[in-house]
Order: structure tokens, then sequence, then C-alpha cells
């Protein structure tokens, strides 16, 4: 299912290229398994990625924020956020309009909207974090990345770092399960870079990648 979803603010006019394009800007990254490409090794952002953690606290936040936009009747609803801080940890969640940041619209859309983001977060925190988590939902879906996820985070990284360089961009995918009560159980590491916990209501699965989808580790700290 792809939805395209265009929010037009202020004085700024969009073009949306609905042609998909066939090439991405550096090479091919959509294999997760084999070697990095090329540029990996010589991205500044990428290189000698150590992975990051995540405080308690925010993992509570990140589940709020992806519950609170179920409705019903509209089940499907789509969701960006944004982790920052500073080093290897985070310690802020930034929330967005949902007109202003889209999660699976075109690859130049998002981009376009990355730089809203940047603003944002430019306007919330009083120092320019250098360490920038983007995370979408993929509600009933799985914490996996679609081809359009891998094409739009390329765009993405680049349009941050254009904007705040030196800035470590990476990425996360919050799947979140169907309503059904059940037992809180607490936020716990089941992969290299996938976290895993339950609401009373839903079960959260949030996977991070760097921009060339090579998974990123992550931890967990009190
Ligand atoms: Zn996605």
């Amino acid at each position: 299912m792809r939805k395209i979803k265009v929010g037009i603010e202020g004085n700024g006019t969009v073009r949306i290229k609905l042609k998909k394009k066939k090439k991405v800007d550096r090479g091919d990254v959509t294999s997760m398994g084999g070697a990095p490409p090329l540029s990996f090794a010589t991205t500044p952002n990428a290189a000698g990625r150590q992975g990051f953690s995540i405080p308690r606290h925010i993992i509570n936040q990140m589940e709020i924020r992806v519950e609170s936009i179920f409705r019903p009747k509209e089940p499907d609803v789509e969701v960006v956020y944004a982790l920052t801080g500073f080093g290897t940890s985070v310690d802020n969640l930034h929330k967005f309009s949902s007109n202003e940041v889209v999660a699976h619209a075109t690859p130049n859309m998002i981009s376009y909207a990355a730089e809203k983001m940047v603003e944002h977060i430019r306007a919330e925190r009083v120092e320019m974090p250098n360490l920038i988590v983007h995370i979408h939902s993929h509600p009933l879906g799985a914490p996996a990345l679609s081809d359009v996820d891998k094409e739009s985070m390329l765009k993405v990284a680049a349009r941050i770092r254009e904007m705040v360089p030196d800035v470590a961009v990476l990425f996360g995918v919050h799947a979140v399960g169907s309503e059904e009560r059940r037992a809180r159980i607490p936020a716990e590491r089941v992969a290299e870079n996938r976290l895993r916990w339950s609401s009373i209501t839903r079960v959260h699965e949030v996977a991070f990648f760097d921009e060339y989808a090579k998974p990123v580790e992550v931890s967990i700290y009190e």
C-alpha cells in the first residue's frame, strides 16, 4: 500500500515527482546481508558508528506517541517522530504535526519534509544535537524497511546534513500491533538493532538502521 499525502504550509511550493527514479544517489544499498557499498566506509556519518542508547523514559514517550494516533475507523495512520541527543545517546523526543512530515510519500516529498523537521528540532532545543534518529511507524506492520523507506533514507540523511553539518543521522521503523488487552512487558533488546515491548494494549517493535539500511546497534539505559 502506497499512500501519498501532501501538506503545504506557508509560502512553499511543493513539487512532487510521481515517477520513480531508477537510481538512488549512492549505488545499490538495498541488500542488508551483503557487503556494505563502497561509499559506506568513506561517509563520516556512518564510519565507525557504534550504535546508541535510549533511556526508558524516552521509550515510554515513543509508546505514547505512536498509540495516541490510533482512532476508530482510522486504523493505519502513520506517524513520524525523532529522537535527538549528543554523542551516543538520545535524550529528547520530538513530535511533528502530521501535515509537516509524512512517512511513505515519494522520497522527494519526504526529503522536503526533513527540512521542516530540522527547523522544528532547532526551535525546540537550545543547542543543535549531533545525533538525530528519524523514526516512522508501520501500523499493524513489521519493523522492516520498505523500498520507499530505503530510497528516502539516503535523501533525508543528505538533506539533514546539508542543514546540520557533522550530525549523525539514523533511522527507526516502529511497528505496532493490533489492539487487544494484554500484560505489560518492559522493553528489551530482541536483536542487535531491535527493541520490543508491550503496552497493555499493543505490541511494539522498533528496529534501527543507518541510511544505507545497515542495522545499527541499540541499547536501553535506566
Ligand atoms: Zn516505512
